[in-house]
C-alpha cells in the first residue's frame, strides 16, 4: 500500500540542485532520491549512480530547488472577477467582500481550483489562505486532487469593520474557530492544516484575540491576522495603553512563534524588537505593497526584520492585489524594491529572496522542519526549472538567473509529498481550458447577481 502511494523517485543528473541545506550547498550534476514521500538522499549523480527508482526523471537541463511557500494567498473568489476593480485607481476592498459573500459552493470550488492550478504551475507547494474560503467542504476536492499543501482558517471578527467581514459575538467566533480546527487540522495526510484567523487587531476584541491564541496553542497550530502600523495607527493604540498594535498584541499574550503577522507595513524599530523577542513571524506581499502604492521606502521593514532574526514568508495576497500567483515574481520584487527604496544595491540579495520563498518562509509558517530545503528526512517537495529557455541563458549562477531573469513559467516539474503534481509543464488533475471557460461564466454570473459593475478598460473597446 505505501509503495503504491509513494513510488520511489529519482531526479537524476540535475544541472544544479539548490539544496538550502545548512551550508547552502549547490550541487552541480546532482541527484535527489525520494522514498516514501521523503527525501532519502541528495548528492552528486555519480555517487547515486547505482541507486534505482520506480521513476527516474532526467534533469540534465534542470535546476532543482525546494518547493515554494506562499504565506498570504486569498484564492477564494477572485479568479472569476480579475481586473474588474479599476486597477491604478483605488482600493477594491468593499466590493471584494461583497463578491466573496455572494459566491456559491460550486463557484468557490471552481475558482479555488483555478487558483491552485496557477499556484502549483508556478511552483507553490504550500499556501496560507487567510480565511477567505467559505466552503472548505466543497474545496476539499480541489486540495485533494491537486496534492498541494494548504493552510486554512475561518475569518472571524466581533467588531465593526470598514468593510463587510464575517462578524459574530465573541463566544460564537471562538466556538466556530474551535470547531474548524478540530474538523480540519491534519487532514489529507497532514497536507491540510487549520489555523485561527482573526481578521485584524482592529476588528477583534481583546477577549477574542486572547481566546483564539489559546485555541491555537491548545491545538498545536498557529494564528494569522492582518497587521499594519504607522504613526497614525500607533496613536490609535495610546488609549489602549500600548505604544503600537504590535505591543498591544504582546500585552495580550497574542504574540509568539505560532503567530504570523501579515503585511507588517509601517512597523517601527520597537515593534520589530517586540516581534523578535516573541519569536513572532511575518508574511509580506511585496507586489501588493508596490501596486497599492503602500510606500515601501517609508513603511517596508523587511531588511530590519531579517537582521533581527524574524522569519518572513512571501505572499501573493490575492488575484486582485498582487494579481499574479507567482512567487518567483514576488522574490524578484522583494529583491528589487528594497534596493531602490534604500538606494543600496546590497539590500535583499538574490539568495535572501530565495530563502524567503523556501526555507525561511517555511520556518515562518511553522513547517520548516518538514519542507523548505532539500535534505534527507524532509518531505519531498521540490521543483525542476527548465533551463532550455532564453531567460535562463547563459547559466553560471542558478540563483541569480532564477531571481533576476526567470519567472514561474519555467517551472517544468513539481513534486509535492513525493508525488509528481506537475509533469513537464502539465498537471493532470483538471482539464484547464474547460475550467477557464467555467470560471469566466462564474464571473459573469456573479457580477450580474451582485450588481457590481466592472470598471471598463480606460481605452475604447471597439
Ligand atoms: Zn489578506
Amino acid at each position: 500500500m505505501s509503495a503504491m502511494a509513494h513510488p520511489t523517485l529519482k531526479i537524476d543528473n540535475a544541472r544544479y540542485v539548490v539544496t538550502l541545506d545548512p551550508e547552502r550547498r549547490i550541487v552541480r550534476d546532482g541527484a535527489v532520491l525520494v522514498e516514501g514521500g521523503r527525501i532519502a538522499r541528495v548528492g552528486k549523480a555519480a555517487e547515486l549512480a547505482a541507486v534505482g527508482a520506480d521513476r527516474v526523471i532526467d534533469a540534465r537541463r534542470m535546476v532543482v530547488t525546494p518547493g515554494f511557500v506562499n504565506g498570504h494567498m486569498h484564492i477564494s473568489y477572485a479568479h472569476a472577477v480579475r481586473g474588474i476593480f479599476a486597477d491604478d485607481v483605488g482600493s477594491p476592498l468593499p466590493q471584494v467582500f461583497k463578491l466573496q459573500g455572494a459566491m456559491t459552493e460550486e463557484e468557490e470550488y471552481l475558482t479555488s481550483l483555478l487558483g491552485i492550478v496557477e499556484l502549483v504551475r508556478n511552483g507553490t507547494v504550500c499556501f496560507v489562505d487567510p480565511g477567505s474560503t467559505k466552503f472548505p467542504d466543497a474545496c476539499l476536492q480541489a486540495y485533494q486532487d491537486s496534492g498541494i499543501r494548504v493552510i486554512l482558517g475561518e475569518c472571524v471578527t466581533d467588531r465593526d469593520a470598514p468593510f463587510p467581514l464575517p462578524r459574530y459575538p465573541a463566544d460564537e467566533a471562538i466556538s466556530r474557530t474551535a470547531a474548524f480546527l478540530k474538523k480540519w487540522h491534519g487532514r489529507l495526510d497532514g497536507r491540510l492544516r487549520a489555523w485561527a484567523m482573526p481578521f485584524s487587531p482592529e476588528t477583534c476584541s481583546s477577549e477574542l484575540l486572547r481566546a483564539l491564541k489559546r485555541l491555537a496553542d491548545e491545538h498545536g497550530t498557529s494564528l494569522t491576522l492582518h497587521h499594519n502600523s504607522g504613526p497614525k495607527v500607533r496613536a490609535d493604540y495610546q488609549p489602549h495603553g500600548a505604544a503600537s498594535p504590535t505591543q498591544y498584541l504582546e500585552g495580550l499574550g497574542v504574540l509568539g512563534p505560532n503567530v504570523v503577522l501579515a503585511h507588517v507595513l509601517g512597523i517601527d524599530d520597537a515593534e520589530i524588537d517586540c516581534m523578535a523577542r516573541n519569536g513572532t513571524t511575518a508574511a509580506m506581499c511585496p507586489v501588493t505593497a508596490a501596486k497599492g502604492g503602500r510606500g515601501v521606502p517609508t513603511h517596508g521593514r523587511l531588511p530590519e526584520l531579517l537582521a533581527k532574526g524574524v522569519k518572513v514568508a512571501l505572499g501573493c495576497d490575492s488575484p486582485n492585489n498582487s494579481n499574479h500567483l507567482d512567487i518567483v515574481r514576488a522574490m524578484n520584487m522583494a529583491a528589487l524594491q528594497y534596493k531602490d527604496a534604500r538606494q543600496d544595491m546590497k539590500m535583499i540579495p538574490a539568495e535572501t529572496a530565495l530563502e524567503l520563498a523556501t526555507l525561511t518562509g517555511a520556518q515562518a509558517l511553522g513547517v520548516g522542519d518538514e519542507i523548505g530545503s532539500l535534505e534527507p528526512g524532509k518531505k519531498a517537495d521540490l521543483l525542476l526549472f527548465d533551463t532550455e529557455r532564453p531567460e535562463w541563458q547563459a547559466l553560471f549562477n542558478p540563483i541569480s538567473n532564477l531571481v533576476y531573469n526567470a519567472d514561474g513559467r519555467s517551472v517544468h516539474t513539481v513534486v509535492i509529498d513525493g508525488r509528481v503534481v506537475v509533469d513537464a509543464y502539465r498537471q493532470s488533475f483538471v482539464d484547464e481550458p474547460r475550467l477557464y471557460a467555467k470560471v469566466q461564466e462564474v464571473g459573469e454570473k456573479l457580477l450580474a447577481r451582485t450588481g457590481v459593475t466592472p470598471a471598463p478598460p480606460r481605452w475604447p473597446v471597439v
